[in-house]
Parts: structure tokens; C-alpha cells; sequence
């Protein structure tokens, strides 16, 4: 019996009984003072960083700073950058005048500021969105206009956006209501015809007319796992009333409408003078509301995107930039990666010179830099690491070139 007692000891830190002042016994083993209150400042410590990242203190930065965030990962796109820095802080401070506001009677309801991005594809405007969200800490989605159909046919119902917010938002409800939804790809959505047919247009304007009730504000059933909505599933009610949303599309085409609207504007008045300021090479920063109902956009849903912004095409400075600059460059990721192997690399300066060449050749804007860049790296990404008497290595212009031509990425030549 003496002997037992002896032997009774921490089982987290193997302290005996008589060095610590308290052991509490557990089913299988004890515990001792030292132990309990250090594993409360573990547990308090884990809570709070868990707050931190699950989204719940909301940060309202200046304009000018949420748009110095966005300069560390997006090159150019200075409108844009502004105009969605501001959209951003006006809809977050009016989240937090709601929350503080004791209800007066002629309170000023500050509207919601959905915003939408007009600009070619691979210019920036998920990355944009992307970065907003994770400047403010808080939930983001992407969202495809194209799955999407009207209620009852095949598709994803409108709906199903949510889902995905509440899944980024690991299901807290209250987060995912102050989160941001990037929806892709609006002008796939557009009406078909400026004629209703006979044939309804269940994946143009069904949807459209879908899409207004969220990005006003309202309380709407979700499936938690997405898709289809069907009647045995429990549904999550989610108000968007908080969420912001961000669209974005390429509008193919919609130069023509600008021009056009642009030619009539100026036609008879002071004709010579305001042709000659236009920039007929990038028209899409004239873009306006009109010409978004022109390209086949309903004027409610326009109405409810009140804040309207353009993307510049990247052109191979913007390019060159883009490879080297922002924070997560691709060079730097590159370098990084190489990193961890303890391999130092390093690129020629004519090698980025030439993967920029060959990515305006294949008309693949920035999204090719990532792919040139690959079919450069992938043979010395698989065989540095094996190689470990290799501590050094520098892309050459004749490296660069030979991979370049052994690789598949030349099929994607555009003819
Ligand atoms: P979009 O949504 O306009 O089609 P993305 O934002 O998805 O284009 O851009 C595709 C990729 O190209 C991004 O992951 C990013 O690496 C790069 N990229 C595009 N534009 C820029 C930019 N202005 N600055 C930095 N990177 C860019």
C-alpha cells in the first residue's frame, strides 16, 4: 500500500507527489497543479488565435491602406484599385454603423456597394477580390455565373453561392454574413436576345432575376452542401444583407457598344475636340451602366451593382512586373521553393525578358507566365532535389530556350 503511494506521479509531466502542491486523480492517471494551469493558457491562447483567424474581429482600414495592401500583390489597375477600396471601406463602415446605431428614426441608410469589374480575363479581378477578402480577414468565395440556371432546371441554383461562402466560412453563420462573394463570369448570364422567346432563357435572365434577391439583401435558404435545393435537405438561412459582392467579367464584345455610345454622345457637339481625347485602344475605361444593359445585363441587376469599375489589358511591361514584383511572384515563389531544398537559384535577366516575350506570342496574358514558367522549371524541380551535391544553379536565356522548345506549352501557340 506505502509503495503505491510512492509511486504516484504527474502522468503529463512525471513530477512526484511530494514536488507539487496538488495531483488530481483522473480514470487512468493524475494531474498536477503545474500542469492544469498550463494547459489553461494553452487552451486560452489556442481560443484567441482561433478568433483571430475564424473572422471575428472586423477591421476597418482607410481606403488608402486597404488599396497599399493591394498594391503589394496587384501591378497596376490604379482605378480599379481605388474605386474597390472605397466600395470596400464604405460597405464595411456601413456594417459597423448598423451595429452601433440606436435606432433613430431619420438614420441615414448608408446602401450597400456591390461592385462590378469589367476587364479581359487574366487581368486581375479574382486576384483583386481575393486580396481585398484577405486584407479584411474575413470569408471568400468564387462563384462561376455559368453553372448557374433558374430554380427547377439543371444546374446550380442561385443559392448554392452561399453554400460555398458558409464552407469558407467553416460553417459560422455570422461571418459568412459580413463575407465576401466573388461572383465570375457575369457576363455569361447576359440575355440572350433583346426579344423574349418563346423558349425561356433559364441560364441568362432567369438567373439574373435569381441573382437580385441576394445582392440586395435577404434572408435566404442554403443547402449546406451546395447544388440542388431539395425538400428533405436542412436548409442554413443566411442574411446577405452584410455580404458584399464582388462581380467580375470579360463583357467580349463590349468595346463595340462603348465606341458606339461614345460616337453618338459626340456627334454635333464639339466633335473634333472629344474624339480627340478619347483612347481608342483601351475603351473599357469609358464603360457605363448603359452599356451593361446595352450588352445584355437587366437594368435591376445593374442597379443593385451601383459601383462599376474597368481592368487595362496587361501589356508586356505590366507582364514583366507582374513576374517579379508582387509579393507571391512567381520568381519569388520559384526561389522559395528551391529554398527549402538549400538550392540557391537565380535567373538570367533576359530569361524573364523572354518568358514575358513568350507569353504576349502565345496571347496568354498573366495566367501563361505561371505555365512558360513550369515548362522551364519542372526538369530541375525534379531532379535538384535528388542531386544534393548541386547547392547553385542559374537559368540561363539557352536553358530557358531549350526546355521552352522540348515542352508541350508550344502547342499552345496561337496561330
Ligand atoms: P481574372 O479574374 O481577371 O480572369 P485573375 O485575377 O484570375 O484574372 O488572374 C490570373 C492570374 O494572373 C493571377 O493568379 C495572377 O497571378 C496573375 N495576375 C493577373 N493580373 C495581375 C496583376 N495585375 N498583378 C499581379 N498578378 C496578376
Amino acid at each position: 500500500m506505502a509503495k503505491e503511494e510512492k509511486e504516484i506521479k504527474c502522468s503529463f509531466c512525471g513530477r512526484k507527489k511530494n514536488e507539487v502542491d496538488m495531483l488530481i486523480a483522473g480514470t487512468t492517471g493524475h494531474i498536477c497543479n503545474h500542469c492544469v494551469a498550463q494547459a489553461q493558457t494553452i487552451v486560452r491562447d489556442e481560443l484567441t488565435q482561433k478568433n483571430a483567424n475564424g473572422f471575428s474581429a472586423l477591421q476597418l482600414l482607410k481606403p488608402a491602406e486597404i488599396k497599399k495592401h493591394l498594391d503589394e500583390y496587384v501591378i497596376g489597375q490604379d482605378d480599379a484599385k481605388k474605386v474597390l477600396s472605397v466600395a470596400v471601406y464604405n460597405h464595411y463602415k456601413r456594417i459597423i454603423q448598423n451595429q452601433n446605431k440606436t435606432a433613430h428614426k431619420d438614420d441615414i441608410e448608408i446602401e450597400k456597394s456591390n461592385v462590378i469589374m469589367v476587364g479581359e480575363t487574366g487581368t486581375g479581378k479574382t486576384l483583386l477580390a481575393r486580396t481585398i477578402a484577405k486584407v479584411l480577414n474575413v470569408p471568400f468565395c468564387i462563384a462561376d455565373a455559368t453553372v448557374l440556371t433558374e430554380a427547377g432546371y439543371v444546374g446550380e441554383d442561385v443559392e448554392s453561392i452561399l453554400s460555398r461562402l458558409l464552407q469558407a466560412a467553416d460553417f459560422d453563420v455570422a461571418a459568412a454574413e459580413r463575407g465576401i462573394v466573388f461572383i465570375d463570369e457575369l457576363d455569361k448570364i447576359a440575355r440572350k436576345s433583346d426579344n423574349p422567346s418563346i423558349t425561356r432563357d433559364v441560364s441568362g435572365e432567369g438567373v439574373q432575376q435569381g441573382l437580385l434577391k441576394l445582392l440586395e439583401g435577404s434572408t435566404v435558404g442554403v443547402p449546406p452542401q451546395g447544388g440542388r435545393k431539395h425538400p428533405e435537405q436542412k436548409m442554413i438561412q443566411v442574411n446577405t444583407k452584410n455580404i458584399l459582392f464582388i462581380c467580375g467579367g470579360a463583357f467580349d464584345g463590349i468595346e463595340r457598344k462603348i465606341a458606339k455610345r461614345l460616337d453618338t454622345q459626340v456627334i454635333g457637339y464639339n466633335m473634333n475636340k472629344e474624339l480627340e481625347t478619347i483612347d481608342k485602344e483601351n475603351l473599357l475605361q469609358y464603360v457605363s451602366p448603359q452599356d451593361l444593359k446595352n450588352f445584355g445585363l437587366i437594368p435591376e441587376l445593374i442597379g443593385r451593382l451601383p459601383v462599376l469599375t474597368f481592368l487595362n489589358p496587361l501589356n508586356a511591361e505590366t507582364l514583366r512586373r507582374i513576374l517579379s514584383e508582387p509579393k507571391n511572384a512567381l520568381i519569388k515563389q520559384y526561389t522559395h521553393l528551391f529554398e527549402i531544398d538549400g538550392v540557391k537559384i537565380s535567373f538570367d535577366k533576359n530569361v524573364l525578358d523572354f518568358i514575358v516575350e513568350k507569353a504576349v506570342e502565345f496571347k496568354l496574358g498573366a495566367r501563361g507566365l505561371r505555365s512558360i514558367c513550369e515548362a522551364i522549371m519542372t526538369d530541375l524541380m525534379f531532379e535538384l532535389p535528388s542531386d544534393t551535391s548541386i547547392k547553385e544553379f542559374n537559368v540561363t536565356l539557352r536553358y530557358a530556350k531549350d526546355k521552352l522548345k522540348k515542352s508541350s506549352i508550344n502547342k499552345l501557340k496561337v496561330a
